[in-house]
């Protein structure tokens, strides 16, 4: 029995795209290869960011791909008090304070200054939480399994926010102490969270959580060299399976596996039992990838 285990953790801002499928694929790999577990996570933490009914078309999409997961989803909404505590215990190891300011205020620095450290600069304004991070200045450091080691100041972080002006939950905060309930092993996802990483691992530190081992992926690019994305309105996942198959194909492609071209056309669950056993990440290319899909054109 091995003690892996792995998640997939989509924000339901809308439908899976390509460089979701990615992500979601490669975490499932390599917790399957290593006969660990794979657990599903919905960050719904963000409702005005989450259209009624994107959750349930991601579940069926994952589902279309052969990605499935073991046990219950689990569902940011309704685990405020979990943040709640955290964030609590940060106030009383006086890690955590209040801060009024407003980016507008602060726009001229690269990061918030801690004008609030000392105490809330306009008490009467709402206020976000924030995380201190001019204690014990001690670079955050860890090794990706894909990029080597990563080495991050703590002042050119900047003092993470972890409760928001409007009482909503940090997706930081929330995806600490998530993937610590979880008793999550392997972060496995893009590169594009490489830089929120060492916010994660300053307050796995403050909170005395285990650190789990992080592998981030190559972005995946659109034929324009735009990052396949929700905000660049990335073509959804489809359902179909007559196309669910070949694009899972590409998504091996994509991740440098050289799956054999006479399974491009095979039974989902064939490609991924044929992913499983051949799953190499020595194999995979840090650079980005860029992905012509469906309705491109090359201009
Ligand atoms: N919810 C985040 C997203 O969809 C990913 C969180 C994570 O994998 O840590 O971008």
């Amino acid at each position: 029995m091995t003690d892996y285990r792995g998640r997939f953790a989509p924000t339901p801002s809308g439908p899976l795209h390509f460089g979701s499928l990615v992500a979601a694929l490669a975490s499932f790999l390599d917790a399957r290869r290593a006969g660990g577990e794979w657990l599903l996570r919905i960050e719904d933490i963000d409702p005005p960011r989450c259209p009624p009914g994107a959750a349930e078309t991601i579940i069926a999409q994952l589902e279309a791909f052969g990605l499935h997961w073991d046990g219950p989803v689990l569902w940011q909404q309704g685990r405020e008090a979990h943040y709640a505590l955290a964030l609590e215990r940060l106030e009383g190891l006086e890690l955590a304070y209040p801060c009024s300011c407003s980016r507008r205020q602060w726009r001229q620095y690269p990061v918030y200054p801690g004008w609030c450290r000392s105490g809330v600069r306009e008490p009467d304004k709402p206020v976000a939480w924030r995380l201190r991070s001019d204690l014990g200045r001690r670079p955050v450091i860890w090794q990706d399994r894909l990029f080597g080691e990563q080495c991050f100041d703590p002042a050119a972080l900047g003092d993470v926010v972890l409760k928001r002006k409007d009482g909503l939950w940090a997706y930081q905060l929330a995806v600490v102490v998530d993937d610590a309930d979880q008793g999550i092993t392997d972060v496995v996802r893009g590169a594009d969270l490489l830089d929120n990483t060492p916010w994660q691992r300053q307050l796995q530190q403050a909170l005395d959580l285990p650190e789990p081992r992080y592998l981030h992926l190559p972005l995946i690019m659109d034929v324009n060299d735009q990052k396949l994305s929700k905000q660049n309105l990335a073509a959804p996942l489809p359902l179909a399976d007559a196309r669910v198959r070949p694009l899972l194909h590409r998504a091996l492609l994509a991740l440098d596996q050289a799956p054999s071209p006479a399974l491009a056309a095979a039974p989902v669950s064939e490609q991924l039992d044929q992913a499983i056993a051949d799953w190499d990440v020595g194999r995979i290319q840090p650079e980005r990838k860029r992905i012509a899909m469906e309705g491109d054109t090359d201009s």
